[in-house]
């Protein structure tokens, strides 16, 4: 097409990181309405007396969800959260959304329905409007983008650049939980294939099957921050694991950071699915994704308050660069963390 033939250079070299930095590189923002552009959870724009937040994720199947386990109705409401997730990684909350849909003719009018019922359920537990989009036929398969929408005031606004040497670090929920659950459907989906008369077998599996399913947004931390009258120093949600979202905040803050596995938050259930598939479920929790939570810093002086919230956890400390990521074992020993994250273009 465009390209010069002479050079190419496959993707696969650069990962999908190196990809936005070079886009971010050759992207000149013209407008003093643009206060953050590539390389947030969300871009910040003004308008006026409140700053506007906009983040797009585009889901694609066979690459990001696969519906021979994914019900419709799920779909449709974990398209939904993921987007108002980057929202409240950025301390705002999402008002409302667009929904734009490539559909083959596999899709019936009753499938599309389905989708929209999880759609729908999302916008009204997280009271966010759905104002518009588009649709359009795919060739082959369904794609689904979603922008979300959210509001703040320019000072409540958190970026991923704001981590401070001695701050805390903290998560909320659970981690690890999303990704064992994807394992554990996909192995029910193999057993299936082999053996299309068999039963799936997911009892006792619920949780972490509810957390790869339907992740949830959580705007309660950013309202319970609010209250509290914390403000982050820096934050992001966690959609490729841990280890890959601190490596961003340290890269993006210029900081390093400590952590100690001990503090990592790992519900039983997903340590002991973890431990049945032989993987080191603190390696799921740092390497897993898709939970959805909320990292972020804070200074020192708001421990005794942070301390007040059940469902967030201290875990380390930023450090100075030189230091780097490091992550102390429950056996004392300090290890780099390692941020696998995205592997290829998928
Ligand atoms: P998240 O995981 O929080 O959704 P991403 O890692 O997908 O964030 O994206 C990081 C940043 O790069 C965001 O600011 C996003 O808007 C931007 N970005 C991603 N893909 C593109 C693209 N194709 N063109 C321009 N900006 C992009
Ligand atoms: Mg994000």
């Amino acid at each position: 097409m465009f390209e010069d033939r002479s050079k190419r250079t496959e993707l696969s070299e650069i990962g999908e990181f190196g990809l936005i930095d070079l886009i971010s590189k050759n992207t000149e923002l013209l407008n003093s309405s643009t206060i953050k552009g590539i390389g947030d959870d969300c871009a910040v724009l003004d308008a006026g007396h409140q700053k506007v937040l906009i983040s797009t994720d585009l889901l694609v199947e066979g690459v990001h969800f696969d519906l021979t386990y994914t019900p419709l109705k799920h779909l449709g409401y974990k398209a939904v959260a993921v987007n108002l997730s980057d929202i409240a990684a950025m301390n705002a909350i999402p008002q409302q959304i667009t929904v734009s849909l490539a559909l083959s003719n596999r899709f019936s009018i009753e499938a599309v329905e389905e989708l929209y019922k999880g759609i729908h359920l999302a916008c009204k537990k997280h009271k966010v409007d759905l104002v518009g989009g588009d649709t359009t036929s795919s060739q082959k398969g369904l794609i689904i983008s979603i922008t979300a929408i959210g509001y703040a005031s320019d000072d409540q606004i958190v970026y991923r650049n704001g981590a401070k040497e001695h701050d805390l670090i903290c998560v909320s929920g659970d981690l690890g939980g999303a990704y064992v659950g994807l394992l554990s459907l996909q192995q029910e989906k193999s057993e299936f294939v082999a053996n299309p008369d068999m039963q799936p077998e997911l009892d006792g599996k619920e949780y972490i099957l509810e957390r790869q399913l339907k992740p949830e947004p959580r705007t309660d931390i950013v309202l319970e921050l609010q209250k509290l009258g914390i403000k982050p120093s820096a934050m992001m949600d966690i959609s490729d694991g841990l280890g890959s979202e601190l490596k961003h905040i340290c890269k993006q803050s210029g900081v390093g950071c400590t952590i100690y596995e001990e503090k990592i938050p790992i519900f039983q259930q997903t340590w002991d699915i973890a431990r049945k598939f032989d993987l080191d479920p603190t390696t799921c929790a740092l390497n897993g994704g898709e939970d959805y939570e909320l990292v972020f810093t804070i200074k020192q002086s708001d421990y005794e308050r942070i301390k007040t919230l059940n469902d967030v956890h201290v875990i380390g400390h930023i450090t100075n660069e030189e230091s780097g990521l490091t992550l102390i074992t429950k056996n004392g020993v300090s290890a780099p963390i390692k941020a696998q994250g995205w592997d290829g273009l998928k």
